[in-house]
């Protein structure tokens, strides 16, 4: 709250200590502020079951411990920053590369190979058309949200751009794929999305396509693109897998 170093002697008379149990005795405590580029985002602390164990030269060195650790910290948030997309809190295509041939390499190793689902909202630019930009704004995220509600936490959200977004399971064959990406659509389509300017209503089209041994990444993605493609021309608010795909849509 004040950005400065704490020192309390004695919790039971401080005023500043709060007494709400922590499941441990607390007799008295150094808390410091870690703070990076001028704004506070954490706290070091150090306590002690007996009242008046430290004194200014333990608060000291622990703000000089707090500042030795706040460039490692900082980078690290910044590295997280630079691989996620805001809006949604997925990854961004920045992270998909590298994330892509990472599951190559270990499904080379392993053997046991990945599912990519490709997801597209359906007729998204009506919804922008009708509620404006910042409502459609509300609507990604809570897609992004609704899909990570679905999903394992190896899972891997990503947003490719736009409104099209990545799945990349690790470790899964073609039917658990399709029946996630069944159970995402359905979760989609089943309840609108509460925004702003009340309840919108969005399905979405998915792709899914699984790893086939010897090939790069980039082929797996073409193909969940193919299966995405065929389920918008063939209706949308649809799964569609690369099975499916040697089959021509009707009236073509
Ligand atoms: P389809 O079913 O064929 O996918 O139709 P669509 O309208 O979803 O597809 P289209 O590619 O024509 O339009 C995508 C729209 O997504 C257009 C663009 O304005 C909107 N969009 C892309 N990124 C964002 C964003 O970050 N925020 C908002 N609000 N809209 C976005
Ligand atoms: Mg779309
Ligand atoms: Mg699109």
């Amino acid at each position: 709250d004040t950005g400065k170093a704490a020192l309390v002697l004695d919790t039971a008379t401080d005023e500043r200590f709060n007494h709400a149990s922590v499941g441990y005795d607390v007799g008295s405590l150094v808390a410091v502020p870690l703070v990076a580029s001028g704004q506070v985002v954490g706290v070091l602390s150090a306590s002690a079951g007996e009242a008046r164990c430290f004194s200014e030269l333990h608060r000291d060195l622990a703000q000089l411990l707090a500042n030795c650790t706040v460039p490692a910290i900082e980078s690290a948030r910044l590295a997280h920053l630079a691989i996620t997309d805001d809006l949604t809190r997925a990854y961004n295509v920045r992270y998909l590369g590298n994330r892509l041939s990472e599951a190559v390499s270990r499904a080379r190793r392993y053997g046991d190979g990945f599912a990519l689902l490709m997801m597209d909202l359906d007729h998204f630019k009506r919804v922008n058309d009708r509620h404006g930009h910042p409502v459609g704004d509300e609507v990604l995220r809570g897609f992004a949200d609704r899909v990570r509600a679905e999903v394992r936490v190896p899972d891997v959200l990503i947003r490719r751009g736009g409104e099209e977004f990545l799945l990349l399971m690790p470790s899964t064959s073609m039917p658990e794929a399709s029946a996630v990406a069944e159970r995402i659509r359905a979760a989609v389509s089943a309840e609108p999305i509460p925004t702003a300017a009340g309840d919108v209503t969005i399905t979405v089209s998915i792709g899914v396509a699984t790893w086939q041994a010897d090939e790069d990444g980039g082929a797996t993605e073409s193909r969940a693109d193919t299966a995405l493609y065929r389920a918008k021309e063939t209706g949308r608010d649809r799964v569609v897998s690369e099975r499916d795909l040697d089959e021509r849509p009707p009236g073509s």
